[in-house]
């Protein structure tokens, strides 16, 4: 035998080693057991690519295998979802048709891998308009049958778990996408456990120092926790005991991912965060009728043994999340006088919890009725958001991303309803949730019975009555003070529908003009008025006529009758709408270096994307813009963006643009590495708080500039009650510099922290 046959060998062992632990994993479950069905569908796949391999040099049908088994054991899906995950990629990537699934396999597997295929290629293609469609085809799909999505986020976890084997560049397009919109759709869907899988791994291919870091910190403090939530559960056990309950203690830690956003935002060390453990109670109640009242019984026990915090009581058992999660959330202070949060749920609210409720979900087999959950209520909302006419894609993603992170509050109709709105939801927000003649006409609203403006934030607990008037008018200005989708969307659209119908009237006023005057009504002569207005499309001169923004006149008149006009070399210099005013003030307005920045372009052909770029000082200097968005400098995980003029600039890996290009523009992502020598300079802010002593800023000053010898370039503190805030400008040369900065002015005695923003 030889070597390539004994090959063959191995892989098919392999292969049906990985199909029959699927197959035992399937059988473990509820489910009824269709083992014919999907044995079939393995054959097919596996003879459909058959001879294919992935990048990681494994048979490509491991991938839908593996797929099929996160659909199986991770989301709880029978055996309709398997088939579909094993043919996922049979239609994308070989001869076979949907037809020819929907023949062996039946129409119901066909539409799942119909859908699974129209949004193979990512949500976001290469092209804007494409994108657009893409992202517009998942939401469709999804609100057809959740099954898609579900698959969908299988397929990008199995995906994100062997992203090791890929370019660079592509990690970051994929842990960028993930991050955007995958992380988020598993939260909304209730998949947390998934949810928090898919933020670790993209955290870890962005940012791979800091994760080993923050890891390194989690083990190192480990024993310290062991023996604090011993402590801290042996008197809680005790109580349970008492109360005669089926239960199961576990401790919770924080994922690398939530610590390192929460010290990103917070701007805190590892050091200073104190919900790194928190404590799950999952009891089985004695009757399912009893679940919600034993969680209360249990709070209130336990609250016997520690203090409660006054403020944190989260009650999500009787108000679900809107992703169907449930528990019981308090926050009580251990012996050692530290805050710990416990979460108490019932063994079913757990499930539900870690799988989400796509697990319990029914699907509509018979056309049965079904229940109008808050998941179907939020697929509601995206079919609405999707009939309204938006063309761009970004503004769409954003749009549906608004309804995706946030956390809920509750509020009440003047007639005692209760309503679940996003966090940070305003008089107004609530006025649209309700009815869109009522958010397009608000005027103001009452809350709890006190007159508060459109832009009041409600709170949890909140009485709203909405107040308005049949000759209020929508005002572009609404758009930044509401925060949920619905609102947002409906203010868009109704405000293009009316610009149309100026714009009409505007086109209307200019032809009336002309025939008036007895002026040509050429595209020339508009274009000029245009220009006289300093408008940049005919469109813009139109809409600013229809709103009486602007009223022709003599002037007008006279330069349009002006005899042998000589502007029209104008129209060959310069771009429609410019006049040389305009071009004067905008090059005025600028800075010399970006004058030199333009000249930064790099022949696309010259790059060679699959290699990481070079940032040294010559490249820095002579090729590549540091984004001013985000400042990196060296040492700070980066990555390069080809922007429209063939520009490369450098973005911190978590700055908020970049990850939106990661996401919209993947295949203008380019890895970048430092390798500087400590010649060139770079600006960062340093934020120091602290305790307000005499002689504070001096050590402060002294610290920088005496030991370190570092130029402080603009300082700012402000002392309020005995605490002060400071903002240091520096110019340093790397990461390594702002460290070494920031732990000397840690050990002045007053200096409470350091961190760089
Ligand atoms: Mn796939």
């Amino acid at each position: 035998m030889d070597e390539i046959q004994l090959k063959e060998i191995q892989e098919e062992e392999m292969i049906n080693n990985a199909f029959q632990e699927l197959l035992d994993s399937y059988l473990a479950t509820k489910h009824r057991k269709k083992i014919e069905i999907i044995t079939k569908a393995f054959n097919f796949a596996k003879q459909a690519h058959k001879g294919v391999k992935r990048r990681s040099g494994e048979p490509y049908i491991m991938h839908p295998i593996a797929v099929a088994k996160i659909v199986c054991t991770e989301i709880g899906l029978g055996s309709t979802s398997i088939c579909s995950a094993l043919l996922h990629d049979v239609v994308e990537d070989t001869d076979y048709t949907v037809e020819d699934i929907s023949n062996i396999f039946g129409p119901k597997i066909a539409q799942i891998v119909d859908g699974l295929t129209k949004i193979s290629g990512g949500i976001f293609g290469d092209r804007a308009s494409a994108q657009a469609e893409n992202f517009k085809k998942l939401l469709l799909t999804m609100s057809d049958d959740i099954r898609v999505i579900l698959i969908k986020i299988a397929d990008r976890l199995h995906n994100m778990r062997t992203l090791g084997s890929m370019l660079p560049n592509k990690q970051y397009k994929i842990a960028g996408e993930t991050l955007y919109i995958y992380a988020p759709l598993a939260n909304r869907l209730g998949l947390n456990k998934i949810k928090t899988e898919l933020e670790n791994l993209s955290f870890r291919y962005e940012h791979p120092e800091e994760y080993a870091q923050i890891e390194k910190k989690l083990a190192a403090t480990q024993q310290e926790r062991d023996a604090l939530f011993k402590e801290f559960t042996d008197p809680i056990r005790k109580e349970l005991d008492k109360m005669e309950l089926e239960y199961d203690i576990k401790a919770r830690i924080k994922s690398p991912y939530s610590i390192w956003s929460k010290m990103q935002n917070k701007h805190i060390s590892f050091e200073e965060i104190y919900d790194i453990l928190a404590v799950r109670i999952i009891f089985k109640p004695k009757e399912l009728q009893q679940e919600l009242n034993e969680c209360f019984n249990i709070y209130v026990s336990i609250s016997k043994i520690y203090k409660p915090h006054p403020d944190r009581l989260r009650d999500w058992v009787s108000h679900p999340k809107a992703n169907g999660y449930q528990a019981l959330h308090v926050t009580l202070m251990s012996n050692r006088g530290q805050w710990i949060e416990v979460q108490i749920r019932s063994k079913r609210m757990d499930d539900v919890a870690e799988q989400g409720f796509a697990a319990h979900w029914k699907y509509k087999e018979g056309g049965g009725s079904e229940d109008e959950g808050e998941l179907e209520k939020w697929l509601h909302t995206i079919k609405e958001i999707l009939d309204d006419p938006q063309p761009d894609a970004m503004d769409l993603l954003d749009t549906i991303k608004l309804n995706l992170f946030a956390s809920e509050i509750f509020v009440f109709t003047p007639k005692g309803e209760i309503k679940t709105m996003p966090q940070n939801s305003t008089a107004l927000d609530f006025a649209f949730s309700i009815h869109t003649f009522l958010g397009s006409h608000c005027i103001g609203a009452k809350v709890n019975h006190k007159l508060v403006p459109l832009s009041h934030r409600l709170q949890s607990g909140d009485q709203v009555e909405i107040l308005t008037s049949k000759a209020q008018r929508i005002q572009p200005s609404w758009v930044n003070f509401v925060s949920t989708a619905k609102a947002k969307a409906k203010i868009l659209a109704i405000i293009k529908k009316e610009q149309r119908i100026a714009q009409k009237e505007g086109e209307e006023i200019l032809n009336t003009f002309f025939q008036k005057e007895d002026i040509e009504p050429n595209s020339a002569n508009i274009e000029k008025l245009s220009r006289l207005h300093k408008m940049n499309t005919k469109e813009e001169l139109f809409l600013a006529l229809g709103q009486k923004m602007l009223v022709l006149g003599d002037d007008d008149r006279n330069i349009l009758k002006e005899k042998g006009s000589n502007t029209n070399w104008k129209k060959h210099l310069f771009p429609f709408g410019s006049t040389i005013g305009s071009i004067i003030k905008q090059n005025k307005g600028k800075k010399e270096s970006t004058a030199k920045e333009e000249e930064k372009k790099t022949e696309d052909n010259n790059i060679d994307r699959k290699k990481p770029i070079k940032l040294t000082e010559e490249t820095i200097e002579k090729n590549y813009i540091i984004a001013d968005c985000c400042k990196p400098i060296p040492g700070d995980d980066v990555l390069g963006y080809i922007d429209e003029k063939n520009r490369i600039i450098i973005h911190k890996r978590q700055c908020p643009v970049a990850v939106k290009l990661k996401s919209s523009h993947g295949n203008r992502i380019l890895a970048a590495n430092w390798d500087t020598q400590k010649t060139l300079f770079f600006p960062v802010n340093i934020l120091v708080k602290g305790i307000d002593n005499i002689g504070v800023l001096n050590q402060i000053t002294q610290v920088i500039s005496q030991q370190l010898n570092v130029n402080i370039h603009k300082l700012s503190i402000e002392g309020n009650d005995g605490i002060f805030d400071g903002k240091i400008q520096l110019y340093v040369h790397d990461v390594n510099d702002v460290k070494t900065i920031c732990n000397n002015l840690k050990k002045i005695n007053e200096v409470k922290s350091v961190s760089r923003i």
